[in-house]
């Protein structure tokens, strides 16, 4: 597969001019952010790397860290995770609090602002150092000790979290949450915050292209089960309300973060990264889906 040519296409393919969008500002540090920005980065598990546009600038990952995250906590606490998170899309934004009230504090699934929230607790309760801890699990994933979090952006989403407070109060008082709030917003905050370049976000991604090891040391992260479990919540949650029209456009497993990245995997072929910070109306990088929508449709594969 010529994936250079097919990544140069998508490049001249895609006009910039065609995209409204918005970048976020509900957190106004990210609202600094250039609109303009475009870059891919595709990282096979043959080994290539191709990339164009700005693939090497630093962006904020904001959500697509949930599903880190997610996979520490399901290393340390099992099955137990499902006792306080549940696994169905929500079809609803990703920091709505309506579900939470009428379905008693228990979050629909891990890759809301909610479950993710339910997350950071349990890593607070079983990391010692949580912010440290967390860091040093994405930077041995990476194979980069240079990954780190933006503390402006950590900073600026914590003086206006109005949201995630509501949210976490509320399940607070359901009895989902064991720790005080003002410490898991806080590791929320700081796990948002972690900044990568579309190249770093796709070798972060690698194990879940590769069975949950990483392809460069072989280092085995997660099992393969968890994995595949982990890729199916990514389908079927990673996109919010917007999770069916991913799924029908692009067919791959998925995340975005309102820093305007989107990574997608393609299992036992490849990870990619693609980076545009105007949003569409549901949260998510309209550029960054239409790339994606490219990439399987010149490529001829999806999952299905
Ligand atoms: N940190 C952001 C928030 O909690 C993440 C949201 C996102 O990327 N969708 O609002």
């Amino acid at each position: 597969m010529n994936y250079q040519g097919i990544l140069n296409e998508i490049e001249k393919e895609i006009d910039l001019k065609n995209f409204d969008g918005k970048v976020a500002s509900y957190i106004p540090e990210l609202a600094k952010v250039n609109g303009e920005k475009f870059g891919m980065h595709l990282y096979t598990l043959k080994n290539g790397h191709y990339s164009f546009g700005d693939s090497n600038e630093k962006f904020s990952i904001q959500s697509i860290s949930k599903v880190l995250s997610l996979a520490l906590a399901f290393d340390l606490v099992g099955n137990e995770l499902w006792d306080r998170i549940d696994v169905e899309p929500s079809g609803d934004p990703f920091n709505s609090l309506a579900q939470l009230e009428y379905e008693n504090g228990i979050p629909r699934n891990p890759l809301i602002n909610s479950g993710a929230l339910v997350i950071s607790d349990i890593l607070v309760t079983h990391l010692k150092n949580p912010k440290k801890d967390f860091l040093a699990f994405v930077r041995q994933i990476t194979n980069n000790p240079t990954i780190n979090y933006d503390d402006a952006v950590a900073k600026s989403e914590k003086k206006w979290g109005f949201r995630n407070a509501a949210l976490i109060n509320l399940m607070k008082s359901f009895g989902n949450i064991e720790n005080k709030t003002k410490k898991v917003l806080d590791f929320y905050f700081y796990q948002c915050s972690l900044s990568m370049t579309c190249k770093e976000l796709a070798e972060t991604f690698m194990i879940f292209a590769n069975r949950g090891a990483t392809l460069e040391t072989g280092e085995r992260i997660i099992t393969p089960s968890r994995t595949k479990r982990i890729n199916a919540i990514m389908q079927t949650c990673g996109f919010y309300d917007e999770a069916g029209e991913f799924t029908f456009r692009v067919g791959l497993p998925g995340k975005s973060g309102v820093g305007g990245g989107i990574v997608a995997i393609h299992p036992n072929e490849y990870s990619v990264a693609v980076w545009g910070p105007k949003l569409n109306p549901k949260g998510n990088s309209a550029i960054g889906m239409t790339a994606l929508e490219l990439l399987t449709t010149k490529t001829g594969y999806s999952i299905f």
